[in-house]
């Protein structure tokens, strides 16, 4: 039972509930645009093999909290919204995932992966919109694979 008398998993699908409406009515509808409707199972529940850091990273990913320095300067916590990396573009997620110079390879690798992901991606073009890719849960494994390869957390 949780504080207010009804079973744990009640309690946090309300919390759930709350947090998604609340997303709808701010910030720019990022979460809405991936998740158009309010499941009855967290995204996770249907991944297999789904550890602690893997739902983290692609939660941060779809409710658009993170921490990339864009995201941080915005909120105050830091000054400079510099990507760190190549020091030379704002340091959104975008930017790290779509073209951090610093990380071609990694890049390159991704595209690849995401190429056979119903041609998510193609290797001589720039993928989606990362709104696009977070819609399909078939790209998630890709996309935490190269963040974890790179920037190690967002
Ligand atoms: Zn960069």
């Amino acid at each position: 039972m949780s504080r207010l008398g009804v079973p744990g998993h009640l309690y946090t699908q309300k919390l759930w509930l709350e947090m998604w409406k609340k997303d709808q009515d701010t910030k720019g509808k990022w979460y809405g645009s991936i998740q158009e409707s309010l499941p009855a199972r967290p995204w996770y529940h249907r991944i297999q093999d789904a550890t602690r850091d893997f739902i983290t990273i692609i939660n941060r990913l779809r409710f658009g909290h993170n921490t990339a320095p864009s995201h941080l300067a915005r909120l105050g916590i830091i000054a400079n919204k510099t990507c760190s990396h190549c020091n030379s573009s704002d340091g959104t997620v975008e930017h790290i995932i779509f073209d951090c110079q610093k990380f071609l390879i990694d890049r390159l690798v991704l595209a690849s992966e995401l190429s056979d992901v119903e041609n998510k991606c193609d290797l001589l073009s720039r993928p989606p919109p990362l709104k696009q890719l977070l819609q399909d849960e078939h790209t998630y494994k890709h996309i935490y694979k190269y963040i974890k390869n790179t920037i190690k957390t967002i």
